[in-house]
């Protein structure tokens, strides 16, 4: 039985770039706990109307509640996950062993990034809206502008906390947070470290030998 993966990284580092070729060569599940809060936004539900503003801001969303959301759309009994964007602090990495992974084996790999390089890629990043492949206007353009390579949709968004305003802030925060949870996995034997400044297929290789 494979490890689960528990992407760390910066915004923008590549992680939802690795889980997808992960997802489609490998076989793992993607659950972005960003993705899963921005669709309950996108629902308008209540969970999503009292997190909108939080995330705009860039700032962090309740532990309780991203743990709850995730629990609600994970089943360890039948796939292998990509954890993307949880845990955010100590606490987190804590509650996802104890009462998510139980004892199931997972590898942290943490995507290692200057942080200058971050915002030249955030701001250029746009995701199609209706299949989710991620583009940047600097590296990964689509084939034709504005246009999805994958399904065709001309629904070529940027995220609301891609502006310049909110990456500030975003990167502050996950600078401020992530040591403790590096600290963690280390001290347990169980985080990689990979250099996100590489190609996607290196990046991949390197994973994948960790499997
Ligand atoms: P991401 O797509 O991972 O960059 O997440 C986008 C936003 O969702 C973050 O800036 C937070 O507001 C919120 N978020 C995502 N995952 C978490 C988490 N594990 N804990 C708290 N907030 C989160």
């Amino acid at each position: 039985m494979k490890p689960h993966l528990i992407f760390i990284g910066a915004p923008g580092s590549g992680k939802g770039t690795q889980a997808a070729k992960l997802n489609s060569e490998r076989g793992f599940k993607h659950v972005s706990t960003g993705d899963l809060l921005r669709a309950e936004i996108l629902k308008k539900s209540s969970l999503g109307l009292e997190v909108k503003q939080v995330m705009d801001e860039g700032k962090l969303v309740s532990d309780e509640l991203v743990i709850r959301l995730l629990q609600a759309n994970i089943d360890l009994q039948t796939s292998q996950y990509i954890f993307d964007g949880y845990p955010r602090n100590l606490a987190q990495s804590q509650t996802l062993d104890q009462e998510v992974l139980k004892g199931s084996s997972s590898v942290a790999v943490y995507f290692e990034i200057d942080m200058g390089k971050l915002v030249a890629r955030l701001t250029n990043r746009r995701t199609c809206k209706d299949c989710g492949t991620i583009y940047n206007l600097l590296s990964k353009k689509p084939k034709n502008e504005g246009v999805c390579d994958q399904c065709g949709s001309t629904n070529l968004v940027q995220r609301a906390d891609d502006k310049e305003e909110v990456i500030s802030n975003r990167l502050k925060v996950f600078q401020e947070t992530i040591s403790p949870v590096l600290s963690y996995y280390q001290d347990l034997g169980r985080l990689v470290r990979v250099d996100a400044e590489k190609s996607v297929d290196e990046i991949f290789q390197k994973i994948s030998s960790k499997l």
